[in-house]
């Protein structure tokens, strides 16, 4: 399809007044494409040659609106590192209409009505880790937010120092929120509050609709994917940093990327986010704080659904995050024929000898999954020999009983445990020389992304432990 050919739909505007605010977006200034996701085009069925046209620029810069765009900010309110806050909404993102049940929304695009005292606009520096991080962690198989186009600009924007104005154009099945629902639940707002309720599970869990107790139905799916969301991050080492409920998304995908990390070396007290001083959204407090997140949306859900059949409800969160982490757990360590007692004490003994060694998380999965016996390569990733010799035994003993062949084990796990993952300091390398006008190395780490369990032979360097100068930082929140 050519860019107009496109017809935009907009069905969140067919939802109650209250939950969005029509706005224009504010163009930024000199504006040249950094990269295009053909991927994500294929799935909008725009044809690869439109990405890099003018009139794409200006679609993505907001100077162009295609036909049927009638661009709103959404409402919501949130709970922020444990506080509530009455009200956020967009106050820097515009959704510019729907196209094959993908929202589109320009982050970065000038103020809203929910702007406050921001500028509505997002640094290159914070656009392109969202770029790159969203479509990685599409890459590793958890779901995600993703992107279509990043653009930069000669827009000066000031945070601490005097930065340049980016956009993101980003898609996404669904952009409401867990604080979507407790807006209207703390203006007590009901209507709106089954609306909302109604238009989400028309939007993400469609075979739900004519279910008897939906709405009790509803909160125990997303309490479902939440728990599975978790228990991906775990697996795979991520630290999204700013768990706040204005940033959990109702349909379970990773959303609203900010001080993100990726573990270097493994550590559960890791905290990513420079202003969470007390660790409430460290690595190893995701899954709780999942939990703390779906009762706040409990609460919110409670003037429509009986409270105490919510509760029930959450009770089984914990029981399916085990159940998910270890099944994950289970596939990065190459075990098969379920020995759930054994392999539950086996992963136990496992991130206990990770937490004392702490190896790089990445490096040490991708090492074992060559492992025939031969220690020596998984030794060199922890100061001590020890712990890792007698993990190593019981992990031997283990694999005895698996049905598999070594050489099958070694294909499934190379499968399974990422050779790449983009850490902070790659992404920082991409952004240095973004900002001289370099994209070379964002184009690197896109490739790298999509698919990072494929060798890359020319990038092995960062398949590598974190160079220690920058290991385990924390970033600020300001973008
Ligand atoms: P975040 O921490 O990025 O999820 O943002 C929290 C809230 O602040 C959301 O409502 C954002 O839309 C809003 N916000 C963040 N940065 C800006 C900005 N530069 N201008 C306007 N609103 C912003
Ligand atoms: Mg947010």
């Amino acid at each position: 399809m050519k860019l107009n050919e496109i017809k935009l739909t907009n069905p969140y505007l067919e939802l109650p007044r209250e939950c969005y605010t029509r706005v224009e977006p504010t163009p930024l200034e000199n504006v040249f494409l950094i990269h295009a996701n053909e991927a994500v085009a294929s799935l909008l069925g725009i044809d690869i040659e439109e990405l890099y046209s003018d009139a794409f620029l200006d679609f993505v810069n907001g100077a162009l609106a295609l036909e049927g765009s009638d661009p709103f900010a959404m409402c919501y309110a949130g709970h922020q590192f444990g506080h509530f806050v009455p009200r956020l909404g967009d106050g820097r993102a515009i959704n510019i209409g729907t196209l094959n049940h993908l929202h589109l929304q320009l982050k970065g695009a000038g103020q809203t009505r929910y702007s406050r005292s921001g500028d509505g606009r997002a640094v290159l520096r914070s656009s392109i880790r969202e770029y790159l991080m969203s479509e990685a962690i599409h890459g590793l198989g958890i779901e995600s937010t993703r992107a279509l186009a990043l653009i930069g600009s000669e827009h000066k924007v000031y945070r601490e120092v005097w930065e340049t104005g980016a956009i993101v154009l980003r898609v996404s099945p669904s952009w409401i929120r867990f604080g979507t629902f407790e807006y209207f639940a703390h203006k007590k707002r009901y209507k709106e509050l089954e609306a909302l309720a109604d238009y989400a599970i028309a939007e993400s869990y469609p075979h739900l609709a004519d279910a008897p107790d939906k709405y009790l139905h509803f909160f125990t799916a997303v309490a479902g994917k939440t728990a599975r969301l978790m228990a991906e991050w775990q697996a795979v080492g991520f630290n999204h940093g700013v768990m706040n409920t204005d940033n959990m998304s109702i349909a379970g995908l990773t959303l609203d990327y900010g001080p993100f990390a990726f573990l270097d070396d493994y550590d559960l007290q890791y905290i990513c986010n420079h202003t969470d001083q007390h660790g409430r959204y460290s690595f190893g407090n995701q899954p709780n704080i999942g939990k703390w997140n779906l009762q706040a949306l409990m609460h919110a859900l409670s003037p429509i659904v009986q409270r105490e059949k919510l509760e029930s409800a959450l009770e089984g969160y914990a029981d399916l995050y085990h159940h998910h982490y270890l099944e994950l757990m289970r596939k990065k360590l190459g075990l098969d024929a379920l020995k759930e007692e054994k392999d539950l004490e086996l992963v136990r003994q496992l991130l206990r000898m990770m937490q004392e060694l702490q190896p790089d998380y990445t490096l040490f999965f991708r090492t074992l999954s060559r492992y025939d016996g031969e220690r020596s390569s998984l030794l060199k990733l922890g100061l001590y020999h020890q712990p890792m010799h007698a993990w190593l035994e019981r992990y031997d003993e283990r694999l005895k009983e698996n049905r598999s062949t070594l050489q099958e084990r070694h294909r499934a796990m190379l499968r399974t445990n990422p050779k790449f993952v983009l850490k902070n300091y790659m992404l920082q390398e991409a952004i240095e020389a973004a900002q001289k006008g370099d994209f070379s190395v964002v184009d690197a780490l896109f490739r790298i992304a999509q698919d990072p369990y494929a060798e890359h032979p020319q990038h092995e360097r960062w398949a590598g432990p974190t160079p220690d100068a920058f290991k385990n930082q924390k970033l600020s929140c300001s973008s």
